[in-house]
């Protein structure tokens, strides 16, 4: 007895000391986790329990209630959202729960179920009762040890453990943090299912939308349209993105307004955009509204009093087409629909058709044999003369890039150049043309040496420009074949030195800075200002064949010509495939020339078997010549 009394009485010097504690850490512990958990530890081991538990009950019914839970064992589990459940006592506890004992064979059936269903052996529960309202409950559970079970005398501390705590929370700052997570989880909620920059649904909200709208389809049919902006990448470059974002929640507030309220707007991120509709009976009525979204996108957007006028393609998909049974075709179908009005005329809507299915898999399944193009060998450079028309000597090649697919046959450049584009892949395709060419202008100055080295020229894209490694890149194909730096002529077409004007001119100066040249691609395709073809550091026109295409050109040609001389640039003219195109360009001071006439792009060894010749362009109403290798 004795010894007992001392006990009891030694607990509940701890009780008192452990009140203290908990209070301590549940006011002054900045982090709202730890602080719960340290007090439920504690609570754990005050009572010998196996677990320890509380639940805070939220002031706002629609929002939900929180648990944590210590044990058992080193199980934690922290702040979790609890569903609702009718025989959970401690979130149900709304209302008063009395303090209380708990043992699996309770009469009570409701607490009988609850402790069963909690797999307890006994527990102790008490209100954490407010100033105003009942904030939570609190549990411990499984009685440790020798002592068989929860007695009175602990119920009574945990009643008054119950009331400091709750004095605590209210006081404290857990009921202001568990405020501040409850409307920070509300923020991720919403952060999770939107945009954040146009505050329109997200890919994931929508899908969401489009298959509740589809599992209620019956009455009403779904369709969805993509909307996907043109030229978007110009604006972002040329105004910057502070500009682009404008443009970006411009277009989303006129697709808002374009539609019903009923429908869901989304962006999927970048510029792509996309509208469930629900109830959109046929193609002509989603047409018709495909029609009205574009129409509102003309408007145009001022940005620093400067119009931008966006404009989009458009694709539809209808859900009741039968080719689009679920949520996921149903996108992937309007995508499909809006590449195509992309790829068509830029500006326009279609409407899917399952024949546009096939295409897609076509590009698809090229995209992954391009990935594997390079190791399996099938990629080859070609090389086509530069010609000297006064000269009629060879002053150069120029690499171009062939696949040799190994179903497919041949394919062009221009049908894969992009999809590398698209994928990235062009870095590396990229990086593998540079260094076979260059390898192929330390072969051919060594076989063929003459005063004046052939030039190796290389194409270069968009991607391939804007690349953080393309610096490095070219001096490595440099360093490692050997190939002189002026020897290396690097092709960019005039659009994308056109695109962004900061980074193309500081990229160029970088790569001048290499002692490479650099050669203007299909200029007179794009749209440079002339002013400003003073400020980029090119040394090379390539005039663009369709100079040459028809004679109607020739006073323009004449002009680039002209042009090239005044700012001191070779002018190249691509696409000569016949003689008195090359004599009338010799006539107008064009110095180089690049055709069919002269020689085709040709693989290694026909390039070798052409230098060795010596052969170049000879007029037919000309005298044969000889020329000095
Ligand atoms: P490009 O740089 O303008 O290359 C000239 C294109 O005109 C080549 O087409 C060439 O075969 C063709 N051509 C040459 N002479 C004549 C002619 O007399 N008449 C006609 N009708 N065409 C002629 P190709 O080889 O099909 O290449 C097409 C485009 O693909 C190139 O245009 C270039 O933009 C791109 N390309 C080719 N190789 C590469 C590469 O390694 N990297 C990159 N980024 N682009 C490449
Ligand atoms: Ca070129
Ligand atoms: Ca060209």
């Amino acid at each position: 007895l004795a010894y007992r009394a001392y006990t009891l009485e030694r607990e509940r010097h701890q009780s008192l000391e452990f009140l203290y504690a908990s209070t301590r850490i549940l006011h002054q512990s900045a982090e709202l986790d730890a602080a719960v958990i340290a007090f439920l530890r504690q609570a754990r081991e005050m009572f010998h329990a196996e677990m320890a538990e509380v639940t805070f009950l939220p002031a706002n019914s629609s929002d939900a209630v929180l648990r944590t839970v210590v044990g058992p064992g080193e199980h934690v589990e922290v702040l979790s959202v609890v569903s609702p459940d009718p025989d959970d006592i401690m979130s149900s506890a709304g209302q008063e729960q009395p303090s209380m004992l708990l043992t699996p064979s309770m009469s009570d059936e409701h607490l009988r179920r609850f402790v069963q269903g909690r797999g307890l052996k006994d527990a102790m529960v008490t209100s954490l009762r407010g100033e105003s309202r009942v904030i939570g409950a609190m549990l411990v559970g499984n009685r440790l040890g020798e002592v068989s079970t929860f007695g009175s005398d602990e119920l009574r501390l945990f009643e008054t453990l119950a009331n400091h705590v709750s004095v605590a929370i209210e006081n404290g700052r857990l009921e202001q943090s568990l405020t501040q997570l409850r409307a920070l989880e509300k923020q991720l909620t919403h952060q999770a299912f939107h945009d954040s920059l146009t505050n329109l649904a997200n890919r994931a909200l929508f899908a969401d939308h489009v298959k509740q709208a589809l599992a209620r389809r019956d009455p009403r049919p779904v369709s969805v349209i993509f909307v996907d902006l043109d030229d978007f990448k110009t604006v972002n470059d040329s105004l910057g993105h502070a500009a682009g974002d404008l443009v970006l929640r411009e277009v989303a507030r006129q697709l808002m307004t374009a539609v019903r309220p009923t429908d869901t707007v989304a962006r999927f991120g970048g510029d792509e955009f996309a509208v469930l509709l629900d109830g959109v009976e046929d193609s002509p009525e989603a047409a018709d509204i495909a029609e009205r979204i574009l129409g509102a996108l003309e408007q145009a957007v001022e940005i620093d009093g400067k119009e931008v006028f966006p404009r989009a393609s458009v694709g539809i998909c209808l859900a009741d087409d039968g080719a689009s049974a679920d949520a996921e075709e149903l996108l992937r179908n309007a995508d499909v629909a809006m590449y195509r009005a992309k790829r068509d005329s830029k500006g326009g809507y279609r409407v899917f058709e399952p024949a546009m299915h096939e295409r897609v898999l076509e590009r698809l399944e090229l995209r992954s044999d391009l990935q594997r193009a390079i190791e399996a060998n099938q990629l080859e450079v070609h090389y086509q003369p530069l010609i000297r028309l006064e000269q009629r000597q060879i002053s150069g090649v120029e690499a171009l890039l062939r696949w040799r697919h190994p179903t497919r046959g041949n394919i062009p450049p221009l049908q894969f150049i992009p999809l590398a584009e698209e994928t990235g892949l062009i870095i590396p395709i990229g990086r593998w043309v540079l260094n076979a060419a260059c390898r192929e202008g330390v072969v051919i100055h060594e076989r063929f040496p003459r005063e004046e080295p052939l030039t190796i020229s290389v194409n270069l894209s968009v991607r391939q420009l804007q690349s953080d490694t393309i610096v490095a890149d070219v001096r490595e194909a440099l360093e490692t074949s050997g190939l002189p730096p002026s020897a290396l002529v690097l092709e960019i077409t005039e659009s994308v030195m056109m695109a962004d004007t900061e980074l193309a001119v500081s990229r160029l100066n970088d790569l001048k800075g290499l002692g490479v040249r650099l050669a203007m691609d299909d200029f007179g395709t794009g749209y440079s200002s002339l002013s400003y073809l003073g400020r980029l550091p090119v040394d090379i026109l390539k005039m663009d064949r369709s100079f040459l295409a028809e004679d109607k050109n020739e006073p323009l040609a004449a002009a680039v010509i002209a042009l090239g001389a005044s700012l001191a640039l070779d002018v190249v003219a691509e696409g000569i495939e016949y003689d008195e195109q090359a004599l009338s360009l010799r006539e107008l001071g064009c110095e180089l020339g690049q055709g069919f006439l002269f020689a085709r792009p040709m693989a290694h060894d026909a390039l070798h078997d052409y230098l060795e010749d010596g052969a170049a362009w000879r007029a037919e109403d000309e005298q044969p010549e000889t020329h000095a290798a």
